[in-house]
């Protein structure tokens, strides 16, 4: 017989309906390919579920971590303890609610957003084409590029907390700014956003859709594993630039590197460890710091 833990035992007798993997692993879910087996992983089907599973983390006094598409996310090599909550792919629905309006689930890919609303005519959420995470992802850390971000687009949340109650909140309740939402300090579950977009012909919409793919693949590594920018944009700045300013590009610690290609992404060139990455992201840090006096803050969310 297979050896459970006492807590895989429990949530696996609570959750008899829900989808689990027990000592599940991380790097399977991260676009960084790291991380070490997860105790229990849920996916929760629909909403209803998505309450059951944090009544019984509760019960369990268990805090769920809630993972998204894995591309902001460094997990920790010895694994994850407790449960975490997979909502990619999951929650997966979109609608056209009137003449501007979508509502899309959190587990929506930001591309899949995006290719719906051109394909209905509607512009606004060209800038997330080409984002690799989920829409809960992506409203919960107002993802952004190229000039755009969620916060410009997005006028209410449905926000599942803790316990499993469901509220609405506005888009000044969710209180964005760069790179960040109050649920980063609150927490709560990202259950779907509704967005306000602008009516325009879909083939102008497709063609700047296709420009700014055009202008990641020219400048992203995007043939090995990373988490995108591994640094949040300095006041006045831009991380690469001070990075690449500083020597770093190529800069590597175990399998992990800063990518030749944009000094604003740390690569897996193979094998990296999770300690390697927080190894490389504190000695750019540094190293930026003694160079030009800029503290960088990591934007990847280490677990
Ligand atoms: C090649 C590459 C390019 C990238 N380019 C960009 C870019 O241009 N702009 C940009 O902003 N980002 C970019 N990213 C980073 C990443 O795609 C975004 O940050 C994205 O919004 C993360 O979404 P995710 O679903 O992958 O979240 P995850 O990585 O799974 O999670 C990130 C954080 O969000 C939380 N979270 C996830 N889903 C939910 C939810 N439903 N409710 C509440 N919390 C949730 C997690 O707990 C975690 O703290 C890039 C990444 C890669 C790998």
């Amino acid at each position: 017989m297979t050896f459970m833990t006492e807590f895989q035992q429990k949530i696996t007798d609570l959750l008899p309906g829900v989808e689990l993997r027990l000592n599940e692993p991380m790097d399977k879910h991260t676009s960084f390919r790291i991380g070490g087996p997860v105790e229990a992983m849920a996916f929760p089907k629909t909403v209803q579920q998505l309450s059951e599973i944090l009544k019984v983390s509760a019960l369990l006094d268990s805090k769920p971590a809630i993972l998204g598409a894995g591309t902001n996310i460094l997990a920790p090599d010895a694994g994850v303890k407790g449960l975490v909550v997979c909502m990619k792919d999951c929650l997966d629905t979109m609608e056209q609610l009137d003449a501007t309006h979508i509502r899309v689930s959190a587990g929506v890919s930001m591309t899949r957003a995006a290719v719906f609303a051109a394909n209905l005519g509607l512009s606004g959420l060209e800038f997330a084409h080409g984002i690799p995470g989920s829409v809960g992802g992506g409203v919960y850390m107002n993802a952004g590029a190229y000039g755009g971000e969620i916060s410009q687009v997005c006028t209410q949340v449905d926000v599942m907390d803790m316990t499993g109650s469901l509220r609405t909140l506005s888009c000044e309740e969710m209180a964005f700014s760069y790179r960040h939402s109050r649920l980063e300090e609150e927490g709560g579950i990202v259950v779907s956003a509704v967005f306000v977009l602008t009516p325009k012909p879909a083939e102008e919409i497709r063609s700047v859709m296709q420009d700014l793919m055009t202008r990641r693949k020219n400048s992203q590594p995007l043939d090995l594993p990373s988490a995108g920018s591994a640094f949040k944009r300095p006041v006045g700045g831009y991380a690469a630039a001070l990075i690449d300013g500083a020597g770093l590009k190529g800069y590597r610690v175990g399998g992990a590197a800063v990518s030749e290609k944009h000094a604003g992404f740390v690569v897996n060139l193979g094998g990296a460890k999770a300690e390697d990455v927080k190894q490389l992201l504190s000695d750019v840090a540094d190293i930026v710091f003694v160079d030009t006096g800029v503290h960088l803050e990591p934007e990847v969310r280490i677990w």
